[in-house]
């Protein structure tokens, strides 16, 4: 793009906010806490065990807005980029709230029951065919020492050694 164009439509866009900025206009009281009684609550990053000082704003018991724990012992008002966006993983419209099952090219909302069995059955499947080491069970970051644990035991009942943490990768 050539100097004197790039130009004009950053005129356009400026003129364009200028226009369209009226119409946004929002209270004074919006503006200084849009969250009326709302409390803050410290917690911390669950995405791997670093352990991330959050502070997390609370309104009716709905998580609506994150700040950086400044003065937390470990992180010091730092994330990394995961964790500074930690309250999508609870506000994302992408979020899973159920299993799906993808029929004929379309996600459908399946029970607990039914999800549990399927995948439960296809696995064992998968063993009986190829064997327990033709699967590999890759932990999560997220999981606690406990989790952590149960998994370890699943993979060894499961009958294979080829058990690794996402971290590792
Ligand atoms: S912010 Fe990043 S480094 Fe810190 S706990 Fe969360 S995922 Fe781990």
């Amino acid at each position: 793009m050539q100097r004197r164009s790039f130009l004009k439509l950053a005129g356009l866009a400026g003129a364009s906010s200028a226009a369209f900025g009226a119409s946004n206009v929002v209270s004074e009281d919006k503006v200084k806490n849009p969250y009326p009684n709302s409390k803050m609550v410290r917690t911390i990053c669950t995405i791997c065990s670093a352990g991330c000082g959050i502070e997390a704003e609370v309104q009716n018991g709905v998580w609506v807005r994150q700040n950086n724990a400044i003065d937390h012992p470990i992180s010091q008002g730092s994330h990394c980029c995961k964790g500074i966006d930690q309250i999508d993983l609870i506000k994302s419209k992408c979020r899973v709230k159920y299993p799906l099952k993808r029929v004929n090219g379309k996600w459908e909302r399946i029970s607990w029951e039914q999800a549990v069995n399927e995948i439960g059955d296809k696995m064992l499947k998968i063993r009986e065919e190829s064997g327990p080491d033709s699967v590999v069970f890759l932990g999560s970051a997220k999981f606690n020492n406990q989790q952590a644990y149960y998994f370890r035991k699943f993979a060894a009942f499961w009958g294979t050694n080829s058990i690794d943490h996402v971290a590792r990768i």
